[in-house]
């Protein structure tokens, strides 16, 4: 069976954890990221538009109903009514009584348009006589005909610089029920324009009306969405693109739609008394930037977790794979490397030695009569003993050469760029220095002696080969009675 290598194992547990932790902490802060916003916006829509257009909507009743009393009361005036019968007679009756009414309820108009005459009366005198084809006169003909006995209109006055005003039109019956005329006050719109102005000022609102077919009809003194102007469609307004795929026609309800690259919230309401609709429009504010920056914070963070949590298991992993490598190449008992490790790097100095074509020896090394100092001294002496010869042999050694702890109280010595005769002059002097130095354990002297097979690479040498011949020189060396040096004769 087929091993995944360590580093690749290595790499899958890091891409995991990344994926793992990646997917945790983006689930997270996206969810808490769509829970702040949804609640943001939950607020607007639902609480923050409808609410200013319950105000403006109230206010504006406010305004509207007062005066719709004042024309229902002038409609019902006997006054009125027996001037008109009586024909008309005097003039500045009527005036005076239409300026009574102007100054006592703070109206900027107030009016008497005639059936029989068509004329049209004011605080002021005779203002005109209303024609059947003159468009600002419509609205009287509408009045004439309407079923309702009283009509709110918006529309600009002719007596005061043609000033947008709301007008209560009540139409006016004799006591027979036959229609004579229509009566009502205007009232200027300054107050809900004003209230508008606040609004947008105040709360970062944009409010406006539009009526039935989709004209702006009043805006605050600034003007209306992106600027527009009172008479303007909504579909001219550049930058209300989307809003006009969404509400082609206006509609009450609430929408959301991006202009000039910034979300919009929109709550329209229609307002019966008018036949306009309330658009409260808010624009993304801070509070979803901030909400937005947030996220990006947040997801930094998790950036900043996930590539230090990364970084020290990698930190971790490899120290732990570097111990493992350590122990699995290393001997316990002397620190040298053993077969496995020797392996590793004795490769590479074959090769080496046969591209630069540089000398290249083994020593092998085996205690003699080992078993007889395990048995007359004990095993923990001869590990004593192979501990002290494993220090001798590494204090012997250059940078470049190799060593191993081949097994049992066997030892390799691999020497690069070494003649024979260097190797046996230094084989011959760890022999020397073996014999001359006894280890100590227990306070008892140890005394040991070594034997010692040389060999040299030859070309086509695998190590195999190299290492064969150094046992059959050590063999020789055994045969010939130990503690001696013995070069490979073959
Ligand atoms: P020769 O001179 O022919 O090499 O004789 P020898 O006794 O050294 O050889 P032999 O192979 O018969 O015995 C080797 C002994 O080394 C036997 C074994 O118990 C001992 N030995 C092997 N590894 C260790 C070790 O780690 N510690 C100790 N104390 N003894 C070990
Ligand atoms: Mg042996
Ligand atoms: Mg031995």
């Amino acid at each position: 069976m087929q091993q995944t290598p360590p580093i690749h194992r290595q790499r899958y547990l890091l891409l995991f954890l990344l994926l793992l932790l990646g997917s945790g902490f983006l689930a997270t802060s996206l969810a808490s990221y769509y829970a702040a916003l949804e609640t943001v916006r939950d607020n607007i829509v639902n609480t923050e538009l409808p609410l200013t257009s319950d105000n403006v909507y109230s206010e504006i009743q406010k305004d509207l109903v007062r005066p719709v009393l004042i024309g229902s009361m002038m409609a019902r005036d006997t006054f009125v009514r027996d001037w008109v019968m009586a024909g008309e007679q005097d003039t500045a009756q009527m005036t005076r009584y239409l300026s009574e009414v102007q100054e006592h309820y703070g109206a900027v108009t107030s009016f008497f348009v005639s059936e029989n005459t068509h004329t049209y009366y004011q605080a002021k005198g005779v203002l005109k006589q209303v024609k059947l084809n003159e468009p600002r006169d419509d609205w009287y003909f509408r009045v004439r005909d309407m079923q309702a006995p009283y009509e709110i209109n918006v529309d600009v006055d002719l007596a005061n610089q043609d000033r947008l005003t709301f007008f209560i039109n009540h139409r006016v019956f004799d006591y027979q029920q036959r229609f004579i005329g229509a009566t009502g006050v205007g009232l200027t719109v300054d107050a809900v324009v004003q209230l508008i102005d606040a609004y947008q000022q105040r709360y970062g609102r944009s409010v406006y009306f539009v009526d039935a077919s989709g004209r702006i009809a009043l805006t605050g003194a600034n003007g209306g969405p992106e600027g527009a102007k009172t008479g303007q469609m909504l579909s001219e307004v550049p930058g209300l693109a989307e809003l006009q795929t969404k509400l082609p026609q206006p509609q009450s309800g609430n929408f959301e739609y991006q202009a000039q690259g910034r979300a919009h919230f929109l709550n329209v309401r229609f307002i019966p008394e008018l036949n306009w609709y309330l658009f409260v429009d808010k624009q993304e504010n801070g509070v979803l930037a901030g909400i937005r920056h947030s996220l990006y914070v947040n997801l930094l963070i998790c950036l900043l977790v996930i590539g230090v949590v990364l970084g020290l298991v990698s930190i971790a992993l490899r120290r732990y794979q570097a111990r493992i490598a350590t122990l699995a190449t290393t001997d316990s008992l002397t620190g040298l490397p053993n077969r496995r490790g020797f392996d590793l790097l004795v490769n590479q100095a074959i090769q080496e030695s046969r591209r630069e074509q540089s000398p290249l020896c083994a020593l092998l090394l085996d205690l003699d009569n080992f078993k007889q100092l395990n048995d007359s001294q004990g095993h923990l002496a001869g590990d004593e003993v192979l501990r002290g010869f494993a220090q001798q042999l590494q204090n012997n050694l250059r940078q470049s050469d190799i060593i191993c702890r081949w097994g049992g109280e066997e030892f390799i010595l691999l020497l690069k760029n070494t003649t024979p005769q260097q190797a046996h002059q230094l084989g011959e002097k760890i022999r020397q220095q073996t014999e001359q130095t006894p280890f100590l354990f227990n306070g008892t002297a140890l005394q040991v002696t070594v034997s010692i097979g040389l060999s040299e690479l030859r070309s086509g040498d695998a190590l195999d080969h190299l290492l064969a011949r150094a046992d059959q020189a050590l063999y020789r060396a055994k045969q010939a009675g130990r503690n001696r040096l013995c070069e490979d004769a073959t």
